[in-house]
């Protein structure tokens, strides 16, 4: 039986109290942690002077990263929506394509897609993982798909659909092995949104090297930062060095002139945030201990809060437990708004999901299908503060 709104306002907020002990003013949804490597590195850029398009940290962050998630290579470009662009790009997505990605995504996923000249198609995600629902997805293009040519078109648009773009969201793995095989029923490429997910793994394969190249951010906000930034992983070889010629203006030969052989982007990482990304990525398990510990917590401080539950990981997976939340039962969902605004009054950082994608003016037309798991996810999800200061490890 649920308590009145009242008690679960105050259970909800005693339960992040049990977990964040002695909060120093305003405790923040993610704060990065800047551990005292990075600040060597940042310091060498800044008294060399190698602090933009050249210098030896991109290499470096490169090849640890690629090391770190068991891929062949990875490719550093300026931000995540960046290299969400250029992977679909590379993994073969044309202007004029439809791409398939849940509306349950921050917007930088369809974004991407728009700067590559496709259209976003949203398609429904399961409440256990919020990740696509691989299951919905097949009976789904069962229903509004026709083969043209040895290829996926929307019968209703006429465009070809090419590929899909499964999100590992709040860092939990979405359950890509279904996934892979509804792609491959349908002959779609795969283009991992991994924007949230560096370090979680599903068995002993890390998120993002399931489909043809993954793609992650390093914005202030993620699990580590490069201040903005962002990589594509793949294993690849020639898809990665496709990315690192488009994403470094398509420069040709190593002499003094100035070749280029495409229209390429200049969205090459700069030295200085591949440095201070590096010094966290060498410090990266001892994050993600910290972040599991810290969700341990709030599993045991929201075990017995009736009408809410904590998004805990799938089965078979392991997590970076990127952003911790918590799922209001749906007859509670009216009390969200009252509820974030308490927590944020206490000084206890919390925000709802991202609205919808089908929500937002720009996307309110895009092809989709019926959303009303994706609706009532958006409306009843609060994410709680999860940087992994909140736990003391000495
Ligand atoms: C953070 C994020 C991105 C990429 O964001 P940038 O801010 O461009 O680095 C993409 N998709 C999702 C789901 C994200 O959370």
């Amino acid at each position: 039986m649920i308590k009145s709104r009242r008690g679960v306002d105050n259970d909800v907020l005693a339960a992040c109290k049990k977990v964040i002990k002695a909060p120093k003013g305003v405790v923040l949804l993610h704060r990065p942690d800047i551990v005292p490597e990075s600040r060597q590195l940042v310091d060498d850029c800044l008294e060399t002077g190698w602090v933009s398009s050249a210098g030896r940290y991109v290499g470096e962050f490169e090849s640890e990263l690629a090391s770190y998630c068991g891929a062949f290579g990875s490719v550093a470009v300026v931000n995540g929506t960046a290299a969400l662009q250029v992977g679909l790009v590379v993994a073969g997505v044309h202007p004029g394509d439809e791409v398939l990605c849940p509306s349950l995504t921050f917007v930088a996923t369809p974004n991407a897609i728009r700067h590559a000249g496709a259209f976003p198609h949203f398609v429904e995600v399961e409440e256990s993982t919020f990740g696509i629902d691989s299951n919905r997805l097949r009976s789904y293009l069962l229903a509004i798909g026709e083969q043209r040519n040895g290829q996926l078109a929307n019968r209703a648009t006429g465009r070809r659909i090419s590929a899909v773009c499964p999100m590992h969201c709040l860092g939990h793995p979405t359950r890509i092995d279904a996934l892979m095989q509804v792609a491959e029923e349908f002959g779609l490429t795969v283009v991992e949104d991994a924007a949230e997910s560096l370090g979680s793994f599903i068995g002993d394969r890390h998120t993002g090297l399931f489909g043809k190249v993954g793609c992650i951010s390093f914005n202030g906000n993620k699990i580590i930062t490069t201040g903005g930034g962002g990589a594509l992983i793949s294993n690849d070889r020639d898809l990665l060095e496709r990315a690192k010629h488009l994403t470094t203006t398509a420069r040709v030969g190593s002499g003094f002139e100035f070749v280029h052989d495409q229209v390429g982007w200049n969205f090459r990482m700069p030295n200085i945030n591949a440095a201070l990304g590096l010094g966290q990525l060498r410090n990266l398990d001892s994050i993600l201990l910290r972040k599991r510990m810290l969700a341990d917590r709030y599993r045991a401080a929201f075990a017995d809060v009736n009408g809410v539950t904590f998004a805990d990981q799938p089965a078979g997976c392991r997590s970076n437990w990127w952003l911790n939340a918590i799922l209001l039962a749906p007859e509670l969902a009216f009390c969200r708004d009252d509820m974030l605004a308490k927590l944020n009054q206490e000084g206890i950082q919390s925000r709802p999901l991202w609205r919808p994608m089908h929500q937002l003016p720009m996307y309110a037309e895009s092809p989709r299908d019926d959303l009303a798991i994706t609706e009532s996810l958006a409306s009843r999800t609060i994410n709680i503060p999860s940087s992994p200061d909140l736990i003391d490890l000495t």
